[in-house]
């Protein structure tokens, strides 16, 4: 019996398949190619295809996999730069009702034999440039995948390990392949590993539903039009590129693939193919202002580079914008599909000095279009703070596009998501205009005579020091203060004679006294694939200074 308290609308108004579909990113794919069937999707080198070509190519490698038994739910793991075939499984593995798990090609063979073995892989494509990496990880696992390999002709060297090659997988399959959506949205889509610097890494798991979601939000956030060209600059392991794998197919434009981050290839990648979009860790941005002037070309004409994955100091965005880049700063994790926030240019920073401007510019600032909740609190009562630019909380997130979960991992995932929201381990404060801004990680964050010194809070000030090209600054060990901040710095190729003396004398004019570096090192800093500088390997350095 109907209840008289139900509303009118609820009543004689229901959900079926005519008003109400599961969400999934595949359909961009599908419409792109009936749309827009001759216009270049894909781009690599001096191939170059079609949609009509992208979306059989894909059906076939569905299909291909089907035909090898791959079952709805199972993993599918690829080992690749930013390739066609990496682009491709994207959608052809979910269209095959199965998992993609991008790897990050950086890892060692331990790491990839555990991720492996952890995501019960069904299937590896793998490209011959790791082929060292992957023979030893393939020598470790319990169970060995159907293992492809993907044969660049732009890429000479490394080894066939698999059965066959891509190309020739593809052969297997039907192009007339009829794949269907999910029938539940929240069905798996992808798998990926978070970097596991602190014991065995956590498989963050993502759902169609999220992965539409997110890929909507970024064409929002960066302007993606079915005239935009994309350059593949940020792997696409790294949460499925962002999900740009996905949005730039939404909006109809143009992938450019790339197998390297390297300026030498990216400033001709995008004069020859009119770039006009393309994402970056800001050590990219870094490379990209710092390249020898005879890589470096101008612009054709202005290029949007979102920059995220580790705070981007304002000179970095200041010297990307004067080269003519136009910069949107965006804050995510692995959690969270990438990006969360962006720092939304409001009506008159076009007009503030270019330093003021990367100054509000470099704050992670407020939430996505498709996030629903964006909160700094205190972890412990869950309160938010005030918007006072000053007191500091943890950033939570809550929505759509936060992931399912770890895999195999409830404690992990019931930690991550206490209190319903979920907890991203980021220190931050809330502007009065509130935007937020990072001030650490919570692991990175100095605490020096009780007083927490924000790491990124010094690094900006050394990266206005006119000679420095990169600096990290960690905790270091102190007798007197519990810990203090020991700065790690790379110079300008060029740069005129720098001594510790003369960066902390520059600490001194910008930072209040209590933050100022007690030591000071030259040289290169390590890094992670994604470009994020490997604080713990300082902090382990920075112990060993005397
Ligand atoms: P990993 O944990 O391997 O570094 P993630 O990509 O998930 O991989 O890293 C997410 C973290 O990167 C965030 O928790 C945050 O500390 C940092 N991060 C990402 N974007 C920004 C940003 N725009 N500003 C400051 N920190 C950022």
């Amino acid at each position: 019996m109907v209840s008289k308290t139900r509303s009118i609308y609820e009543r004689d108004l229901d959900r079926g398949p005519a008003n109400y579909a599961p969400l999934t990113p595949l359909g961009f794919l599908a419409r792109a190619a009936a749309i827009y069937p001759r216009k270049t999707a894909v781009i690599h080198g001096p191939t170059r295809y079609s949609y009509a070509k992208f979306y059989a190519r894909c059906l076939r490698f569905a299909s291909a996999l089907k035909k090898r038994g791959v079952r709805p739910g199972e993993t599918v793991a690829v080992m690749a730069p930013n390739v066609p075939a990496m682009l491709e499984a994207h959608y052809a593995v979910p269209m095959a009702g199965a998992v993609l798990n991008a790897l990050n090609y950086r890892l060692d063979a331990a790491a990839i034999a555990f991720i492996l073995d952890h995501g019960a892989a069904r299937v590896l494509i793998t490209d011959r440039e790791f082929s060292d990496t992957i023979a030893a990880a393939l020598k470790r696992v319990k169970k060995k995948p159907l293992v492809i390999d993907i044969d660049d002709p732009l890429y000479e060297g490394g080894q066939r390990l698999g059965e066959k090659d891509y190309e020739a997988f593809l052969d297997e399959g039907d192009p007339d392949f009829v794949w269907r959506p999910p029938a539940d949205e929240w069905q798996a889509i992808s798998l990926l590993y978070t970097s596991g610097t602190t014991g065995n890494p956590k498989g963050v798991v993502y759902h169609h539903r999220g992965a539409y979601v997110n890929a909507l939000g970024n064409a929002l956030a960066f302007g993606l039009t079915p005239d935009s060209v994309y350059l593949w600059t940020l792997p696409m392991f790294h949460c499925n590129g962002w999900t740009y794998t996905w949005a730039v197919t939404a909006a109809g434009g143009t992938h450019v693939c790339l197998r390297r981050v390297d300026p030498a290839l990216i400033f001709p990648a995008i004069a020859a193919h009119g770039v006009t979009h393309m994402c970056g860790a800001p050590i990219v941005l870094n490379m990209l202002v710092h390249a020898p002037a005879e890589v470096k070309r101008p612009l054709p004409r202005p290029v949007e580079v979102a920059t995220g994955g580790a705070a981007p100091p304002s000179a970095i965005i200041a010297a990307m914008e004067g080269m003519g880049f136009r910069v949107t700063h965006l804050y995510g994790l692995t959690e969270s599909y990438g990006p969360a926030t962006l720092c939304a240019p409001q009506a008159g920073w076009e007009e503030l000095a270019l330093p003021e401007r990367a100054r509000l510019m470099a704050r992670q600032g407020v939430a996505y279009p498709t996030l629903d909740g964006l909160m700094v609190a205190d972890p412990k009562t869950m309160r938010p703070v005030p918007s006072n630019g000053e007191t500091i909380g943890e950033v939570m997130l809550r929505g759509n596009t936060v992931m399912k979960g770890y895999l195999k991992n409830p404690e992990a995932t019931r930690a991550a998501f206490k209190g319903g929201w979920f907890r991203t381990g980021d220190l931050g404060v809330r502007h009065p205009d509130g935007y937020i801004e990072i001030k650490d990680r919570s692991k990175d964050i100095i605490i020096s005579g009780g007083e927490n010194i924000s790491s990124l809070e010094v690094e900006e000030a050394l990266y206005k020091h006119p000679s420095v090209m990169e600096a990290a600054v960690v905790a270091r060990p102190d007798p007197q203060w519990g810990e203090s901040p020991c700065a790690f710095v790379t110079l300008k190729p060029g740069a005129p004679p720098t001594a510790a003396a003369d960066i902390i004398a520059w600490c001194r004019i910008n930072l209040a006294h209590y933050k100022i570096p007690r030591a000071v090192v030259f040289g290169p800093l390590p890094k992670t694939s994604t470009g994020k500088i490997q604080k713990y390997v300082l902090r382990d350095r920075a112990k060993e200074i005397v």
